[in-house]
C-alpha cells in the first residue's frame, strides 16, 4: 500500500537524469559540449544549467547577428563562414580571400 513513498520525487532519480541527458542534448544542438553540459546538470541542476545554455545560446545570436556579422568579419566567399575581414585565407576552407576594401583606411 505504502510503496510509493520514496520512489516518486519530484526532482530525484529518474527525473533528475532525464532533465541532464535533455540539457545535454541540447547544448550539442547548440554547438556546445553535450557531455560536459551534463555533468554541469549532474553537479549544480539540470535546471540551472538549462537556464545556462539558453542564456549561451542567446549570446551566439547576437554576435553571429551583430558583432561578428558587419563588424570585424565577413563571410568566406567558399564556405560561407565568418572569418576574420583582415583575412588573406579562410580559416575553415584553406581558401584564399580577398578583402572586400583593400588597405581602406579613414583619416
Ligand atoms: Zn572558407
Amino acid at each position: 500500500m505504502a510503496h510509493y513513498s520514496f520512489t516518486f520525487p519530484p526532482m530525484g532519480g529518474g527525473l533528475y537524469l532525464v532533465l541532464c541527458v535533455l540539457v545535454a542534448i541540447w547544448a550539442a544542438n547548440r554547438g556546445r559540449s553535450g557531455l560536459r553540459w551534463f555533468l554541469i546538470g549532474l553537479v549544480i541542476s539540470p535546471l540551472l544549467a538549462g537556464i545556462f545554455v539558453w542564456v549561451l545560446k542567446n549570446l551566439d545570436r547576437s554576435i553571429m547577428d551583430g558583432e561578428i556579422s558587419d563588424g570585424t568579419h565577413v563571410r568566406c566567399p567558399e564556405c560561407r563562414e565568418f572569418i576574420l575581414k583582415e583575412a588573406k585565407k579562410c580559416k575553415h576552407c584553406g581558401s584564399q580571400v580577398l578583402p572586400p576594401f583593400p588597405n581602406h583606411k579613414n583619416e
